[in-house]
C-alpha cells in the first residue's frame, strides 16, 4: 500500500522550479512567497537584537558573494569549473549572517558543507578532507579548532573568514563577513547564473553530514531543487487549505543548529519563504531561551525533545518569564516521549505540541503535524508529494494499519545520494518497480486519528544511528575510534536511553592482553579519556562502559546490536 497525504492537505500551488538556486526561489514574488516577507526582517539576533531588513539581507548577499568569488579566486575558474571545485566550510554557532552566506555561496554556483559547531578539530578535518573544501567561514569561538583543522587540510589563513558573534568582539587577523560585505560594495556586479532547465536537480547547495542506516558519516548531497521542494512542501501543508499566499506570518525561534538539516530547512529556509521573523540563537541555554521568547513574543518554539524535557524540570525558572506568546510547540530530530507531552500540556494548556520527522536524507520533513489533527505520540500525516510505504522484516509491503515496519519515502526532497560513496547510496536509495524509494532505518506503524487521516507513529531505530539530544552519533565512528586504543581488543556501541538527552552512546569492551595488567577502573578512564579528547561532547561515552569477554556477531562479522540492545534491557531491569 503507498501512502500519500491526506485528503485535506492542498496540491503544490505550482510546479518546483528546477532552475534557480534557493535564494532565488526565496527573493522573487513569482513563487508564492507571502507578501509580508519583503517587510519583515528575516533574522534578528535573539542576544542583541541586531537585525537586517529583508531588502538588506538581500543585498548584502549579492555583495558577499562578489567579493567571495573574488577572494577565493572563483571568478577567474576555467569555465568548465564546476560547483566541486567551489565547495566552503561553514562551521559556526547559529548567527543572522549564517543563512544569508549561504545564499550568496550559492549565488556563484558554490557549495557549503556546514559543520557541526560542537566538532573537535580532527571530526573537523575529515569533513574538510571529504568535502574538498576550499576555505572555512568559522566565528570567534570556535577559531582555534577551525585554525588546527584548516591547516591539518592545507586552508591558508587567507581563506580562514569569520562570522560575527555578539559578545565576541576580540580582534583577530582574518576577514570579517562585513568586511567582504563593504569589500563587494564597489566590485562589479556578477553576471547572471542562467542556470539549464533542470539544473538545479542536479546541483548541489549543501553537502550536510549524516552517517545514514550504518557506518561512518557521509557527505549527503542536497540539491537546490530539494531545498525548494521541502520549502513548498512544508510551507503548503502548514497552510492547511489556505493558498500558500495566505499563510500567517510569525515570530519563530531559530535556536536549533543551522548547522543541521532541521535547522537550516524547516527552520530557516521555510521561516524565511513564509515571511516569518526568525530570533536567532547561538546555542541553547536557558535563561537566553526564555528571555528571547518573552522578548520577542516568540510564536512558534521549533526545538528538540531534550530542550522541553529541560523546561519541564526547570518549570520554576520558566514561570519567571512570560511565555503566553508561544501558540505552538513542535519538535523533531528526535522520538517525543507521549509523558513528555502530557507533562508540556499541563505547563502549557490550550497550546499545540506536534512533531516534523525527517532526515538528513530526506531533506527533510516528509511527516509532520498538523495543527488541525493531533494524534499524540504521532508524528503526523505526509507532507504533499511525498509517497511512502512500510516494508515487513521479511521485506513485503505492509497491507494493514498498526503492523510494523520499516519507512519507505518517495518525494522531490530525497537527496541526490553520498559523495563519492556508491554503495552506500545504492544500499539506502533504492529502486523499485514504482520508482526510487529511500530506506529510512526508522521503524514506524500507520495509525488513522479520529479524523481519519494516516498517521505515522515512529516505533524504533533499525539503523546503527545514535540520537543524543538531536545530534548523530554514529556507533561505527565510536568503534573505530575505540579500537585504535591498545587496551581494547574489540568493542560495540550502542544507545541506552536517558530521561535528558533522549539517547546516551555505551560501549561494550572486550579488554585487550595490556589491559589485563590494570585494574577495571584505570582502563575505564583511559578509554573515556580517549574519546573525551577526540570526539564532540555528544559523542562521550556517557552512557558507560561494560567490559564483556566476546561481542555477539553473526556469521559475516557483522556486530549483533539487538543482542546487546536486549541484554542491556535485561540488566536495567534488573536494577
Ligand atoms: P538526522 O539525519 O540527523 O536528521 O536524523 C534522522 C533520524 O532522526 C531519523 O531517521 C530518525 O531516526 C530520527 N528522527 C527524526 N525525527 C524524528 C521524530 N519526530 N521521531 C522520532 N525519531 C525521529
Amino acid at each position: 500500500m503507498v501512502f500519500t497525504a491526506p485528503e485535506w492537505v492542498p496540491q503544490l500551488p505550482f510546479d518546483i522550479p528546477d532552475s534557480i538556486t534557493i535564494a532565488e526561489f526565496m527573493g522573487s514574488d513569482k513563487y508564492g512567497r507571502h507578501p509580508l516577507a519583503k517587510s519583515k526582517n528575516p533574522y534578528t539576533c535573539g542576544l542583541t537584537g541586531k537585525t537586517y531588513t529583508a531588502v538588506e539581507v538581500v543585498r548584502r548577499e549579492d555583495w558577499m558573494a562578489r567579493a567571495i568569488a573574488k577572494r577565493l579566486g572563483f571568478d577567474s575558474l576555467e569555465t568548465d569549473a564546476t560547483e566541486w571545485d567551489k565547495v566552503v566550510a561553514l562551521f559556526s554557532f547559529n548567527t543572522i549572517d549564517y543563512v544569508p552566506f549561504t545564499h550568496a555561496i550559492h549565488r556563484i554556483s558554490a557549495i557549503v558543507t556546514p559543520a557541526s559547531a560542537a566538532y573537535s578539530a580532527p571530526e573537523l578535518e575529515l569533513q574538510l578532507r571529504s568535502s574538498g573544501a576550499k576555505a572555512i567561514f568559522t566565528c570567534i569561538p570556535l577559531l582555534e579548532t577551525a585554525l588546527t583543522a584548516a591547516k591539518a587540510v592545507g586552508i591558508a589563513d587567507e581563506n580562514v573568514f569569520i562570522l560575527p558573534m555578539p559578545g565576541f568582539d576580540k580582534q583577530v587577523p582574518f576577514s570579517t563577513i562585513d568586511d567582504l560585505v563593504e569589500e563587494g560594495k564597489s566590485l562589479p556586479e556578477l553576471k547572471p547564473l542562467n542556470w539549464i532547465k533542470g539544473q538545479g536537480t542536479r546541483q548541489v547547495a549543501y553537502l550536510c553530514y549524516s552517517s545514514g542506516t550504518s557506518g561512518l558519516p557521509k557527505a549527503v548531497m542536497i540539491s537546490h531543487y530539494n531545498v525548494i521542494a521541502n520549502t513548498l512542501q512544508k510551507t503548503t501543508y502548514d497552510s492547511v487549505g489556505r493558498k500558500v499566499q495566505d499563510i500567517e506570518t510569525q515570530v519563530m525561534l531559530g535556536l536549533l543548529p543551522f548547522s543541521h538539516i532541521y535547522g537550516l530547512v524547516p527552520i530557516a529556509h521555510v521561516g524565511t519563504y513564509r515571511g516569518d521573523e526568525i530570533i536567532v540563537l547561538p546555542r541553547f541555554e536557558l535563561k537566553s531561551f526564555l528571555a528571547a521568547v518573552q522578548n520577542f513574543r516568540i510564536q512558534q518554539i521549533s526545538v528538540v525533545p531534550p530542550i522541553l524535557v529541560q523546561m519541564l524540570s526547570k518549570r520554576e525558572e520558566c514561570a519567571k518569564y512570560d511565555l503566553s506568546s508561544i501558540r505552538f510547540i513542535y519538535t523533531g530530530a528526535a522520538p517525543l516521549g507521549v509523558e513528555t507531552v502530557n507533562d508540556l500540556l499541563k505547563m502549557f494548556p490550550n497550546r499545540n505540541i506536534g512533531q516534523g520527522y525527517g532526515m538528513t536524507e530526506t531533506a527533510t520533513v516528509v511527516v509532520s503535524t498538523s495543527e488541525l489533527d493531533i494524534l499524540v505520540g504521532s508524528s503526523g500525516s505526509l507532507l504533499p508529494g511525498i509517497k511512502a510505504k512500510v516494508i515487513d522484516f521479511n521485506g513485503n509491503e505492509v497491507f494493514d494499519y498498526d503492523t510494523p515496519g520499516e519507512l519507505l519515502v518517495q518525494g522531490p526532497s530525497i537527496v541526490l545520494g553520498y559523495l563519492n560513496n556508491e554503495r552506500a547510496t545504492a544500499e539506502t536509495f533504492v529502486f523499485h518497480s514504482d520508482g526510487r524509494w529511500i530506506k529510512t532505518g526508522d521503524e514506524v506503524v500507520v495509525r488513522k486519528s479520529s479524523k481519519g487521516n494516516d498517521h505515522f507513529v515512529i516505533v524504533d531505530r533499525i539503523k546503527e544511528l545514535i540520537k543524543v539530544k538531536g545530534h548523530q552519533v554514529a556507533p561505527a565512528e565510536l568503534e573505530s575510534h575505540l579500537l585504535a586504543h591498545p587496551l581494547v581488543a574489540d568493542c560495540a556501541v550502542i544507545q541506552v536511553p536517558d530521561p535528558r538527552a533522549g539517547e546516551l552512546p555505551k560501549a561494550f569492551v572486550v579488554k585487550s592482553l595490556e589491559a589485563a595488567q590494570k585494574s577495571d577502573e584505570d582502563t575505564t578512564k583511559a578509554i573515556h579519556r580517549h574519546v573525551e579528547e577526540h570526539k564532540a561532547k555528544h559523542k562521550w561515552l556517557k552512557g558507560g562502559i561494560e567490559f564483556i569477554e566476546t561481542i555477539p556477531k553473526s556469521a559475516s562479522g557483522k556486530i549483533l546490536r539487538r543482542v546487546l540492545r536486549d541484554h542491556e534491557k535485561q540488566s536495567r531491569k534488573a536494577e
